[in-house]
């Protein structure tokens, strides 16, 4: 029988989302290696208790020297000194250089440094001389003592979720360690008694089980640590029991399949039975049905509840919109949704729906945006063809040539 009941609009249904996951926020942090901290969110921001570069250094092979003693291009200075990388020179007196490697100190008294492509050595005494051929410029490659970061400054705030680029950063400032959030503990369940694993056979009627492979690769790729709970059969007493045992030691537990109303339906009223649960119609494509609640242990602890639809492609992208947030939430992280991106539609979509839909969608080599053939919801192929999202609002046709909002899988994931 059709679902009658109105459509919630996806960003009301965020706002329920994210105050259900503040007020269930994991508290435990632990101090991890910054070598693991990869995708965690920072419990406690990161300062810098020095500059970086901790002095100046050169960012040229070549020789440090007073720019004032190289008044027009041939000066020839003596060479006094040799500083690679990591030794620290001597005071250098007017009228000399130092020959000099990217990355070493200045040394006090020079103010320029020339790169080696516009300098002769010269045979001579100890280290030579040099023809300088260019005339410096006072500070020319010289890389400034904290022109990256000042001491005392905070490099990462907390709730930054923790990229690549941000544990360098955490290193140039020394920090061998991070503190961060606990991951979220998530126990994860299919329903659905016409599921079968790979590596089994097929028998009529049958489908194999992609959600459980789909789901478990968002949450490990959203650095959750996760319970497979397998497939739980289409009754209600299996489910209850599958989510009592769930409830325990876990913050989130997600199931696939089961969310809408039909007989054989069963996670609203098993959820019921343990705790509470809201169940929408989400006003998206793919992905309307969508159930949040809470479950509860013996012991009092609640276990946030979500139920994502059972069609593969709408279940992805329910995670990507709407679980991805929550994760992010219930962890304490600053940026809960993603960014997005304009560019430029290379396709017609005549047809308006009434519903925000999300399209999978990738980019051509002219920079502009295809679609996928078929949108379908169960057609999971297009997930993995596509680069991200194009979040089209509802009642909105788009005409090739148009700007729209894309959401990249990389960035929803991120
Ligand atoms: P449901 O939400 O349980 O009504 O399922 C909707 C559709 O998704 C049905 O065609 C199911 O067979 C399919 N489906 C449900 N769970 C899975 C799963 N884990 N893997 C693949 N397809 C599924
Ligand atoms: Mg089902």
């Amino acid at each position: 029988m059709a679902d009658r009941r109105p459509l919630m609009p996806l960003d009301a249904v965020l706002e329920r989302l994210v105050a259900g996951a503040r007020a269930h926020a994991i508290t435990a942090t632990e101090t991890v290696s910054t070598f693991d901290a990869l995708g965690r969110v920072l419990a406690v921001p990161v300062s810098s208790a020095l500059d970086v570069p901790p002095a100046d250094n050169t960012s040229m092979d070549g020789y440090a020297l007073h720019a004032a003693d190289v008044a027009s291009p041939g000066a020839v200075l003596a060479v006094a000194q040799r500083i690679p990388a990591g030794s620290v020179g001597q005071p250098l007196a007017r009228g000399s250089a130092a020959r000099i490697f990217t990355g070493a100190q200045i040394p006090a008294g020079a103010d320029a440094v020339v790169m080696q492509e516009d300098c002769e050595a010269l045979a001579g005494e100890g280290l030579g001389a040099v023809r300088v051929n260019a005339v410096p410029r006072a500070g020319q490659w010289i890389r400034r003592r904290g022109e990256d970061i000042r001491c005392d400054a905070e490099v990462l705030a907390q709730g930054s979720r923790l990229s690549a680029a941000a544990l360098g950063l955490a290193a140039s400032v020394g920090a061998a360690t991070l503190t961060v959030v606990h991951r979220p503990r998530v126990a994860l369940m299919s329903t659905g008694d016409e599921l079968v694993m790979p590596g089994q056979p097929l028998p009529p009627g049958a489908i194999y089980n992609s959600n459980r492979y789909l789901l478990r690769g968002l949450l490990q790729a959203a650095g959750c640590e996760i319970t497979d709970f397998g497939i739980v059969p289409d009754r209600r007493e299996a489910t209850i029991a599958a989510l009592r045992e769930a409830a325990i030691g876990h913050d989130l537990i997600l199931t696939s399949g089961g969310v809408s109303t039909g007989e054989e339906d069963h996670i609203r009223p098993a959820v019921q039975a343990q705790g509470w649960i809201e169940n929408w119609q989400v006003a998206i494509k793919p992905g309307k049905p969508l159930a949040f609640g809470g479950v509860r242990c013996d012991d009092g602890s609640v276990a946030l509840f979500m139920g994502l639809p059972g069609n593969p492609v709408s279940c992805f992208v329910n995670f990507l919109v709407t679980v991805s947030p929550v994760l992010r939430a219930m962890q304490g992280a600053a940026a809960l949704q993603p960014r997005g991106l304009r560019a430029r539609a290379d396709f017609d979509w005549p047809r308006a729906d009434r519903r925000r839909e999300f399209l999978r969608a990738r980019f051509n080599d002219a920079g502009g945006l295809e679609l996928y053939a078929n949108q379908s919801s169960g057609v999971l192929s297009s997930a993995v063809w596509g680069d991200g999202l194009i979040d089209n609002p509802a009642g909105q046709t788009i005409a090739r040539g148009d700007m729209v909002r894309f959401l990249p899988f990389l960035e929803l994931l991120g």
